[in-house]
């Protein structure tokens, strides 16, 4: 570690292929590595997974030899192990691959005050993991087991206890866990908001038959279907371990996840004043809704850990921070906790139909609209590329804090390399279409000799 980077953790945990890179002896290590560096009481979870059980299993023996107290609630949102862990254990485990396919499985390591770790710290337990330092305890000190597969409902209460009794009076909705987490969460959420619920793929099975835990258009079909039905006020569906949530309105047409975060900012924003903070690839939608309201907008690197540290950071300064959350359906609501939570958005759809008493697709149609371009592009020197973008739009509104975007009034771009492979992400936004094509060009005229295919 050398260079200071995290090498196995991505931006949200450690994933890999069952069997391949992600084994229990792999997990086994992570155990033992974060028992090494927060002993005490460690709260664990996983999503519906097949390997799920083998992965946990795992975890909890390399905690226990480090003398951890492990509790296993078994299956349950990410969110609600967040919230579970937040002041009431020293860490959390969660074994999912979010929204990967059935052949994957990974780990989300929580800190004490329920938000993932982050990078400093990952690196610390990765240098534990990779040069096999562990402290492990003698017999008489190993770690007890306790099994508490009820838990998760205390995560239950307290999103419902977020919102006035009965806020879901008289409406339908229909709710896609996709086999995942939130089949044991959201539809319990919504019945005891008053809601009527229908579910589809709404038992737990980690082949995913219904559809790929990733909530994308294509799959949520058998969802639009439902709504149309059962006259459903609107349909919500979550990724494998449900800290996002998209929706399709009572039509069963998808709503893109940057107005659904419009949508919920503005009922937020409407009744409190204060900041909203974001990642830079995020729509202008957001700044226009917030700014409409007297708020602001923050922004931060590509990650909901980050958006997640700087909600906490702004308030512990003393700034009022209202909101938070990225353009993929996974809002963060700090009066609640400081993570992504599928459950919650789920939660605040009713309460922002049953305030307007008008239908959802009315809602979004009232937004104001942009046109996005997102694309990707393979190239061998990334940093070049960025170079060459930077000294192109010198003097002009650049942000460096993730790739580089570039702001020209209200149109903007973003060139992003990935972390791990040789390309870049490259998204394009305008209140008007013709200025987001015609500013997309003027970036590929400087990216695309740096291009390793053509076009
Ligand atoms: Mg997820």
């Amino acid at each position: 570690m050398a260079d200071g980077k995290k090498q196995l953790f991505g931006t949200n945990g450690v994933r890999g292929v069952v069997g391949e890179s992600m084994t229990p002896a792999l997990v086994l290590k992570i155990g033992m590595a974060l028992g090494t560096m927060r002993p005490g009481r460690v709260c664990l979870g996983r999503d519906t997974r097949t390997s799920g059980l083998a992965l946990i299993n795992a975890a909890k023996a390399g905690l226990m030899a480090a003398g951890c107290d492990v509790v296993d609630c078994g299956v349950l949102p990410t969110p609600a192990l967040q919230y579970l862990v937040r002041d009431a254990f020293d860490a959390g485990v969660m074994i999912t691959a979010s929204h990967n396919p059935p052949e994957y499985n990974g780990v989300k390591v929580i800190e004490p005050d329920g938000t993932e770790m982050g990078d400093a710290e990952t690196i610390r337990l990765e240098e534990h993991l990779f040069a096999d330092r562990f402290s492990l305890v003698a017999w008489d000190r190993v770690g007890q087991q306790t099994e508490d597969l009820r838990l998760g409902e205390r995560y239950v209460d307290a999103v419902v206890r977020s919102f006035p009794a009965g806020t879901g009076s008289g409406m339908t909705v229909a709710v896609d866990p996709g086999c995942g987490a939130a089949a044991s969460t959201t539809p319990a959420i919504l019945s005891r908001m008053g809601c009527r619920v229908f579910t589809i793929n709404g038992q737990m099975d980690g082949r995913f038959p219904g559809r790929l835990p990733e909530p994308s258009e294509e799959g949520l079909r058998g969802l639009s279907e439902l709504v149309r039905g059962t006259g459903a006020a609107f349909g919500v569906a979550h990724d494998g371990d449900a800290d996002r949530s998209v929706f399709v309105d009572e039509q069963g047409a998808f709503i893109g996840e940057n107005q659904e975060f419009a949508l919920v900012a503005d009922e937020i924003c409407r009744n409190r004043q204060g900041i909203v903070v974001t990642p830079v690839s995020t729509s202008n939608l957001i700044r226009e809704i917030a700014r409409r309201h007297g708020c602001s907008v923050e922004y931060t690197p590509v990650g909901s850990i980050y958006v997640a540290r700087k909600m906490r950071d702004l308030l512990s300064a003393g700034k009022p921070v209202v909101f938070g959350g990225e353009g993929n359906g996974g809002l963060i609501y700090p009066e609640h906790q400081f993570c992504r939570d599928g459950g919650m958005t789920a939660a605040m759809m009713v309460a922002i139909l049953a305030g307007s008493g008008r239908p959802l697709s009315t809602l979004i149609a009232g937004l104001p609209r942009y046109t996005m371009i997102n694309r990707k592009v393979h190239t061998d020197d990334k940093q070049g590329l960025i170079d060459a973008l930077a000294l192109k739009f010198a003097g002009k509104n650049i942000d460096l804090r993730d790739g580089i975007r570039i702001d020209q009034g209200t149109t903007w771009g973003l060139v992003r390399p990935s972390g791990t492979e040789p390309f870049v992400r490259i998204t394009v936004e305008s209140d008007r279409e013709q200025a987001a094509r015609q500013f997309h060009e003027e970036l590929m005229e400087v990216i695309s000799p740096f291009l390793t295919r053509p076009v």
